[in-house]
């Protein structure tokens, strides 16, 4: 049989390999001066003043949550169809998850469920840009602002897409990327916080260590020696490594490659399956200018677990993006009920992500697109 082809894969060339190696052989294995720099290339791709690094997508939206001041008795709105860790980052902070629908064609939250849902102990909406796909910030704001929420944009698929010609990072209030090996661009694991508001930036770069106060002037006993630092508010170490910060420094300047590459793996799907029956693929609104994370496509007829299976077992290595979150049974026994995000459970049902990532090779391409003509031509 012909190599497994995998759903995601890392693209990483000679210069990601040499900067990593100048990185080792520095004065700075963590916190150096390429992690400053790779924050200030986040902050410029992102089209906002600040970026945090962190050590993962899931400490983005960790520190995110922390600096928006979610705590117990808060309300935070998270879509059904995410990876856990959008809700999760929030129930640890001690807020209850409130779940929303989401949108039949992009699975990306809804903004009149959202409407419906908000309250005046909502402190935060989250958004997912479901495969890379923005979501519709712009008719979240008015709404979540006007109750005194902020938005956060949960961008782990999703950087370097734009919407509306403006790139994720500048849409929402604060942003959290991943850097993850399948995602848009790679530090191994990693993750950043992406935002304009000085207050929401210092306290994430404050969660991020330890919550420690360095800065005399911040300081509530200064006098107390040069050595002294405070902690007034706890956090974490979350701190992305120089060695790290080296990788992503070298893939962000490959971003427009790797887009363009996502591009044209996506169009080769759309041609080679859109007159499939029994099969939707991805939708893009007007505005949308996606660099696409996942290729999903909704399998009709009940049949996604047959043709998940059979593209398996040709090595064909499919994925399902998501169960909704509120299925976990982590969320079950707080009581949260099956039926509850009717749209996102009929997304979750037919849902399969096919194999997508830079350099995926045209041979395995077609291979899957094939494959996956074959099996629906069967009755
Ligand atoms: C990958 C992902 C995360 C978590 O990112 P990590 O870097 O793996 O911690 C969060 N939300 C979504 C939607 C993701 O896909």
């Amino acid at each position: 049989m012909a190599a497994p082809i995998p759903y995601g894969h890392q693209s990483i060339d000679q210069a990601d390999i040499e900067a990593v190696a100048a990185s080792l052989s520095g004065d700075w294995l963590t916190t150096g001066p390429t992690v400053e720099a790779f924050e200030a290339e986040i902050a410029r791709v992102g089209g906002a003043t600040h970026a945090v690094a962190v050590t993962s997508g899931t400490a983005a939206l960790h520190a995110a949550y922390a600096a928006a001041g979610v705590s117990s008795g808060d309300e935070v709105i998270v879509p059904a169809l995410t990876f856990a860790a959008t809700a999760s980052t929030a129930s640890l902070l001690g807020a209850k998850i409130v779940f929303a629908d989401v949108q039949e064609d992009t699975g990306n939250i809804d903004p009149s469920v959202v409407a419906e849902l908000l309250t005046e102990r909502t402190a935060v909406v989250s958004a997912v840009d479901y495969a890379g796909h923005p979501a519709d910030i712009d008719a979240l704001r008015p709404a979540a602002h006007a109750a005194g929420a902020l938005v956060l944009e949960d961008a782990a698929h999703s950087i370097g897409s734009l919407s509306a010609g403006r790139p994720v990072g500048s849409l929402a209030d604060v942003t959290a990327f991943s850097f993850f090996p399948t995602k848009n661009m790679t530090t191994a694991e990693g993750g950043a916080v992406v935002t304009s508001d000085d207050g929401l930036a210092a306290r994430s770069r404050a969660f991020r260590s330890h919550g420690l106060v360095r800065d005399r002037a911040a300081q509530r006993y200064p006098d107390e020696g040069p050595w002294h630092q405070e902690i007034h508010q706890l956090g974490l170490n979350y701190r992305l490594p120089d060695v790290l910060c080296a990788l992503g420094l070298s893939q962000i300047r490959r971003l427009a490659e790797f887009k363009a590459s996502r591009t044209a793996v996506f169009d080769r799907y759309v041609e080679g399956l859109s007159d499939v029956p029994g099969l939707t693929l991805p939708a893009k609104r007007d505005g949308a200018d996606p660099m696409w994370h996942l290729f999903p496509v909704r399998v009709h007829d009940g049949r996604r677990r047959e043709v998940f299976d059979r593209l398996r077992a040709q090595g064909i290595l499919v994925q399902v993006n998501y169960i909704p979150v509120y299925w976990h049974p982590y969320y079950e026994d707080l009581g949260y009920r099956r039926g509850m995000c009717p749209v996102a459970e009929r997304y979750y049902s037919e849902e399969i992500s096919l194999p997508m990532f830079a350099h995926l090779a045209s041979s395995d391409q077609d291979r899957v697109i094939d494959a996956l003509r074959a099996i629906l031509a069967e009755e």
